[in-house]
Formats: C-alpha cells, structure tokens, sequence
C-alpha cells in the first residue's frame, strides 16, 4: 500500500516544515546500530551526520563526520547536538525528557516528542492505540499484588505481566499460569519500580510487524509486512513476504498507516502484532524509529527502512517500499560472529552480510545481521540451515 495523495502541510508540533536537502546536517542521538545505519542511508544522499553518544568510535560514530562522546542526558552535549545540526532525529525511544526539551527548543525534531512520551511507556502506548480504534490484548494497570490476582482473575490464564517501562527483548515481563502466582509475580516485578500490567494471552499462529512512514507533509507508506520469528524474546528471523493470505497483509498495513495518521507522526513507526488462526490482528507493541525486522529492506526493498527514515525527517517524497525479492533477516548475535567469519570465503553471493563495528562480542548482543535473497522465502531459509551456524 502506497500512499501518494499529497495532503496540505501539517504543522508538526506548531511549525510547518521545508525539505531539508542533502548538504544539511543531521544530528543524531544515540550511537548504536540504529543510527549507524541511517548515517549510511543518509551519507549515499549527500547529508552530512553528528552523533551524541557515550561510548567513543560508537557504531554510528565510525560513520559520521563526528562524535560527541557524551552520554545521552547530557544538556551541554544536546545544545552543542542542536547548535551543529539541521535537523535532529534519536535511535532510542528513551530519551531524556530535558534533553528532548532543550533539542525541540534549539534545534528542528521533525517528530516531535509526543510519541516518544507515548511509547516510554506501555499504558501510554496502548491507551493510544485504544483510543485510535485499533485492536490491542485486552489489559489492566495493576498496583497491588490484590488488583493483580483480580486482574488474572478477570483476564484468565495464561496471562502476562510486564512492566510499563524499562523492559525490552523480554525482560521485564513474565507469564503467569495461576491466579496464585499473579502475587508472587507482582512482588518480584514490582521490586523495579516500574508501574505494572497485565494483559491478556495471545495464542497467536505468527508475529508480524510493518514499519510505516510518514512525512510533514502527511504524505505515508508502509514497507511488505515482515514475518518474525523470536528466539528467548530476541528477534531472530524476519521474512518477507510473510507467507499470510493477501487480505492479511492488507488489513496489517491499514493497522500501520492508520495508527501512523491518528498519531499525526513524523519519521518512521514499527508497528510489531501477533496473528491468530482465526485471522485477527493484535497490535503488541509500537517503536518510533527504524526496527530490527525491517532490515530487511536495505537489500530487498527499492528504499530501506533507513533512506526512507531520513526522507521522512527531512521532509522528502517518500520512495517506493515495493519488495524486490523474497528475502530471509537474521541476526548475527555476539555468538554468531566468530562462525559466520569463519565461513565469509564460502558464503553464498546473495547472502548480503550487515556488520555494526561493535568491538565487543558477547553473547546475545547484536552484532550484525545477514539478509539472504533467494527466489521464496523458503529457499533462503534453506540457506539458512545449511550455514549450520544458528540452531
Ligand atoms: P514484548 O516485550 O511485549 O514485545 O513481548 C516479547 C514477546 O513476548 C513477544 O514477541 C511475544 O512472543 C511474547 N508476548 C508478549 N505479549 C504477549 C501476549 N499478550 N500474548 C502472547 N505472547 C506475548
């Protein structure tokens, strides 16, 4: 779905904004993967790129023109960020209040804050995605280890109780099988502080995720919807196309591009949801920037995640999200990394290998990605096994 109807400028949180053309500086917070990645998408397009982050010759400070070696609540290194940049985008969802404030203040943030403070935390993030209409696991705020066995009560079982914040690749979530155990679970979650839910158990047959963009001139597209495989709560393969009917597909798009136009966002929005066998979509969770499983389309798609992040921020037509070629992503994660070099004489020449200059290896870090084109989904996943290196 491709969406080129041009609508009237919108004012993004209160100014209307101009193309920002390559020659410009983009200023980007947070040095990992993420930002390496639309560096190197931007860098092809003649944009030029400064990055805050803490750790020195960051992933995405090996690819930039420069570094502030800072760490991310740093309010000094944010005015210098604002002061050298065009335009500021962020790789994290956890930015620093203060810090969003002084950059929004001093420097143009196309996509504002407001998403950022919706998806910090998960009873923002759903109450915004019941407020648009769209279908979310049922759920409860729970602030008492009472209100969690009444809730369990309520919401049968399984069910699974997660932190509104803090939590990522699994952590900070639990499944509970008894109205007994909602209390035990309470009191080891609670010991973090964070506020808690408890939501509903999707016997979902397949996750799938779409990342949607949309510009400041409401102008949107969303990428093929990926099909997602995890591993210990760690994205571990991404395909496309899902192998799901075509009405599916459809309906999981409209989720994405109608979720992007109701939040009026600016950049890019993953949208990850479960898939029941009897065809409904679940939206499990939003992130406001270019997303693992949509790696994918930096070899497989006529733009990637990370060209179209940078069109959406400086303001250009989008392009085109049409898929090339049935693709397979997987993670190199820190223990793939000695294997997959040990094997990069024989690798297959449509295996394309992603590498983020991480020094350290260590195990269940990513490290890297492979995109592996073949002719179907299933002939990459053939390669797959056959690399013997992911069991
Ligand atoms: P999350 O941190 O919310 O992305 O959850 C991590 C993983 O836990 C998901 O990818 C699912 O595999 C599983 N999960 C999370 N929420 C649910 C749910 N409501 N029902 C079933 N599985 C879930």
């Amino acid at each position: 779905m491709y969406n080129r109807e041009k609508k009237k400028p919108l004012a993004v949180d209160g100014r209307e904004q101009a193309m920002i053309k390559p020659g410009a500086t983009i200023g980007i917070l947070g040095g990992g993967q993420l930002g390496r990645m639309i560096a190197l998408a931007g860098r092809e397009m003649g944009y030029r790129f400064v990055v805050q982050d803490p750790t020195p010759d960051s992933p995405c400070g090996q690819v930039c023109d420069e570094q502030l070696v800072a760490s991310y609540d740093d309010r000094d290194a944010a005015r210098m960020l604002a002061a050298k940049s065009d335009v500021i985008t962020y790789e994290f969802e956890n930015v620093d209040a203060q810090v969003a404030e002084i950059l929004e203040s001093e420097a143009s943030v196309p996509q504002g804050s407001r998403l950022l403070t919706i998806t910090q935390n998960r009873i923002r993030e759903k109450n915004a995605i019941q407020a648009s209409g769209l279908p979310i696991a049922a759920f409860q705020v729970v602030a008492s280890a009472e209100e969690a066995r009444n809730a369990v009560g309520e919401l049968g079982t399984p069910a699974i109780m997660k932190t509104a914040t803090g939590g990522y690749d699994g952590k900070g979530q639990r499944v509970i099988q008894s109205i007994e155990e909602a209390e035990e679970a309470f009191n080891q979650l609670a010991q973090s502080g964070a506020e808690l839910i408890i939501e509903e158990f999707v016997p979902f047959m397949m996750e799938l995720s779409a990342v949607v963009a949309r510009n400041a001139a409401g102008e949107t597209a969303v990428f093929p919807i990926a099909e997602n495989v995890h591993q210990q709560n760690i994205l571990h393969l991404s395909m496309a196309p899902a192998r799901v009917s075509s009405d599916i597909l459809q309906r999981a798009e409209k989720i994405a591009v109608e979720l992007a136009e109701k939040l009026n966002m600016v950049g890019l929005l993953a949208v990850e949801m479960f898939l029941t066998k009897d065809g409904k979509l679940y939206i499990n969770e939003l992130a406001p920037r270019p997303h693992n499983s949509g790696h994918y389309t930096m070899d497989a798609c006529v733009t990637s995640q990370f060209e179209q992040h940078v069109r959406a921020i400086c303001n250009l037509p989008l392009g085109s999200t049409r898929l090339l070629t049935p693709v397979v992503m997987i993670n190199i994660l820190g223990e793939h990394v000695a294997p997959i070099l040990d094997k990069i004489g024989t690798l297959p020449t449509t295996v394309k290998l992603h590498l983020y200059g991480k020094q350290e290896a260590k195990e269940k870090r990513k490290m890297g990605h492979l995109n592996i084109i073949a002719d179907s989904v299933e002939e990459a996943l053939q390669i797959v096994d056959e690399l013997k290196i992911w069991s």
